[in-house]
């Protein structure tokens, strides 16, 4: 840990800039079908060298953000209807945000995780199961953060970006690892405990109470929870009404997953017997329904097959 702290007070003074991509945010007027959308204000890249720590829950060497500046994070996705929501609701403001995925998810879902790569957000980790790595001995947790990223790789096919939230934030024990891989941590400044909350309603008052009194911050939502999925428009809406401006966070290098740990993952797409390769679409279709009042056949692949009338 001192090590850690050393190496990071090193390069705390170059850590974090304003990437060349500042400009390129939606300015007001420039999102499509809303004049009112949040956009980018800036885009950080973030030098990962080290594995600094963020987010000051527990980490409180870098606070890069200025007052009224937030940052999106979503957990434990990617998950059917609620990961698709919030991607619709971000792109309705022509905003970013971090996601840190759960690697079973990941493999079980890839098609929604291309999704969020493609929209342009940022994709890092959060283990492979999600297990309490200040729970796990020795080698279990290295599985745990490896194979977690390694199936965020195959899932997305592209490598991911080397951003780390511990699952429960409890990170004793793994930080040096983190920081010798040069893997940043990601805790947060602000938790909208939407994992509890039932409504749309209670997500938005627990953030925007919580916002009103820190002023700015990296809050964390879960993508997962359905009700973080309903609140997201609302919350994105009541955020450019208050004049809060939305900050992008991205890597300077990507992650280089290790080999070893990329075939545990593949091992595991075999048991599961679908690939990431093959969407769901893909694997199941729909061959027979009810007839829909439509006369003419149905064309392509599916024509070959008979359908029920
Ligand atoms: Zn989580």
């Amino acid at each position: 840990m001192f090590l850690r702290t050393a190496i990071a007070a090193l390069f705390a003074a170059c850590l974090v800039q304003a990437g060349p991509a500042q400009a390129q945010g939606a300015q007001a007027g420039q999102c499509p079908g809303n004049p009112n959308a949040l956009g980018i204000a800036r885009t950080v890249e973030i030098d990962t060298t080290g594995g600094p720590g963020f987010g000051f829950e527990q980490y409180k060497m870098h606070d890069f953000l200025l007052m009224k500046e937030v940052v999106f994070t979503f957990d434990d996705g990617p998950w059917p209807n609620n990961t698709r929501a919030v991607l619709a609701a971000l792109a309705a403001h022509c905003t970013k945000a971090t996601f840190f995925p759960i690697g079973k998810h990941a493999l079980w879902h890839p098609e929604i995780l291309k999704e969020v790569g493609a929209a342009g957000h940022t994709i890092g980790g959060h283990t492979w199961s999600h297990a309490n790595l200040a729970k796990l001995k020795g080698d279990k947790a290295t599985e745990e953060i490896e194979k977690g990223f390694s199936a965020v790789k195959i899932a997305l096919g592209a490598p991911p970006t080397p951003f780390f939230r511990f699952p429960f934030l409890q990170d004793k024990g793994n930080l040096e690892y983190l920081g010798a891989r040069n893997i940043a941590v990601f805790s947060h400044d602000l938790d909208s405990f939407d994992f509890k909350a039932r409504t749309a309603d209670t997500v938005m008052s627990t953030v925007m109470t919580k916002l009103e009194r820190k002023g700015k911050g990296i809050i964390l939502l879960h993508d997962f929870q359905q009700a973080t999925a309903a609140a997201m428009p609302g919350l994105l809406n009541e955020l450019k009404a208050k004049g809060y401006k939305v900050v992008h966070m991205k890597a300077k290098a990507p992650l280089a997953t290790l080999a070893q740990w990329d075939d545990a993952a593949k091992k595991e797409i075999k048991s599961a017997g679908v690939g990431p390769d093959r969407p769901t679409s893909s694997v199941v279709r729909t061959v027979e329904e009810p007839a829909a009042p439509q006369p003419t056949a149905a064309k392509g692949p599916a024509a070959a097959v008979p359908v029920k009338k």
